[in-house]
């Protein structure tokens, strides 16, 4: 250990979430390991679940239409159905007459056929007779007596109507493998009658704070001491991402500590977080417990990133090792760019779930080229033209509150000296 190392060997963000994604690949190649061969042979690497408990889950395996979408011929009005025939030449001062031959009920299938002349009362959502090939909608007719109508504007056949098989029709692929579950797949899947999805098992992630000077949030700190943040801030992150995090709960500055610590969350977990002690003086020991836990050890320490230069990433026994700073907006800024990354890959994610918007950047942000940086920003309305604007909440580095007042963060690519007030920037949501 020495007091004066620095890191000099340091990588651009694009290039250390690479190496540690090549590395956990050559491990364990997608292809092979997500096959839907080896998800039927009961991989647990996989898992079925309830389609309705499913939202924000990964498919494991493409999803095919068992069945068609309608089943049967709907009407998207409420109206009449009516043989379209009967209806040309229709207008206000010419009307069609039709008799109204049945009120057909929601839930059950019409109980008459329609003939020439004849017209059946339907609504949204109702099944056409036999006979019927469109839909006049209320507003187009007028009740003459009680079973007769006017029809007021001629219907094309099949206005008005969705035919079996126009929303999805019978084997179309509807989602791949590799999907994230949202509210409306888990509803057309159940629509279809797919009760069950075959989902990538949730990855559990250790996290293992270290540092003398923290206690649990639920102690009073002494002097010099501070509650720990990293733990629940990462925890909630992962949770949201969709996975299950673990805590190791809070370890001293000792190496021997930090070490049986990390071992014990690495046999037990899928990924582990090392949180603070990342850097390089005496009391930074993250990269040589990281090295101890198996092979490789680290591949990357020091990253040109602010926040978050002092970032290791490592693989160990097939496992990513993450060693984040301790201050929190670094830790939180590091989770995103390279903890969330990794745990979308492992559990073959096609994306990761961020959400990003677009808006004009309110004031210059300066910075130093050959570095990413990441600036925390509020939205607002402007006062001249009430558009979108990201303004920038400056603090010094270990505020939490800062994070707390930003709605999300701009990044200062690696080559650009600043942005400049007016240019369009896209904010990633907190
Ligand atoms: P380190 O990464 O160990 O150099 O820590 C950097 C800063 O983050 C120090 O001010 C630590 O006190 C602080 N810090 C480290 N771990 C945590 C934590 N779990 N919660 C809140 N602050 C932390
Ligand atoms: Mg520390």
């Amino acid at each position: 250990m020495n007091t004066t190392r620095e890191l000099f060997n340091v990588r651009t963000p694009a290039d250390a979430l690479q190496t540690l994604l090549g590395a956990l690949h050559e491990r364990a190649p997608r292809s092979a390991a997500r096959g839907d061969a080896q998800a039927a042979a009961g991989d647990d690497a996989f898992e079925r679940v309830a389609t309705a408990h499913a939202l924000d889950r990964v498919l494991a395996e493409a999803v095919a239409a068992p069945g068609e979408l309608p089943t049967f011929r709907r009407s998207t009005m409420d109206g009449f159905a009516v043989r379209a025939a009967d209806t040309f030449g229709a207008t206000e001062g010419l009307p069609a007459y039709l008799d109204v031959v049945d009120d057909i009920p929601m839930g059950h299938a019409p109980r008459m056929e329609l003939a020439r002349g004849q017209c059946a009362r339907i609504a949204t959502g109702g099944m056409l007779p036999a006979g019927a090939d469109g839909v006049v909608m209320v507003e187009a007719t007028q009740s003459v007596g009680l079973t007769t109508i006017e029809v007021l504007r001629a219907v094309a056949p099949g206005e008005n109507v969705v035919q079996p098989g126009e929303d999805v029709r019978r084997g179309d692929p509807i989602l791949p493998r590799g999907h994230r579950l949202r509210a409306q797949d888990l509803g057309g899947l159940l629509a279809l009658g797919v009760t069950s999805v075959l989902v990538t098992r949730r990855l559990r992630v250790g996290i293992v704070s270290g540092g003398d000077e923290l206690v649990a949030p639920d102690q009073a700190p002494g002097p010099a001491q501070i509650r720990d943040i990293n733990s629940y801030t990462l925890a909630a992150l992962i949770e949201r991402d969709g996975h299950l995090a673990c805590l190791a709960g809070l370890v001293p500055d000792v190496y021997e500590s930090l070490k049986a610590v990390a071992e014990n969350a690495l046999s037990e977990n899928d990924v582990v977080i090392l949180s603070a002690g990342s850097s390089v003086s005496t009391r930074d020991m993250t990269a040589q417990v990281i090295d101890s836990l198996g092979e490789p050890g680290v591949l990357v320490h020091g990253v040109s990133l602010k926040p978050g230069k002092p970032t290791i990433l490592g693989v160990c026994a097939g496992k990513a090792v993450f060693g984040l700073p301790g201050n929190p907006v670094s830790c939180m800024v590091t989770y995103d760019l390279f903890v969330a990354p990794t745990l979308a890959y492992l559990s073959g994610a096609a994306t990761v779930p961020r959400r990003t918007l677009s808006a004009r950047l309110a004031r210059n942000i300066a910075s130093a080229t050959g570095r990413e940086d990441y600036v925390q920003v509020r939205l607002q309305r402007a006062a001249v033209d009430g558009a979108l604007e990201a303004l920038p909440v400056f603090g010094k580095s270990n505020l939490i509150f800062t994070l707390i007042r930003a709605d999300g963060m701009v990044k200062v690519p690696l080559d650009a000296g600043g942005l400049s007030a007016g240019s369009t920037v896209e904010v990633v949501l907190f």
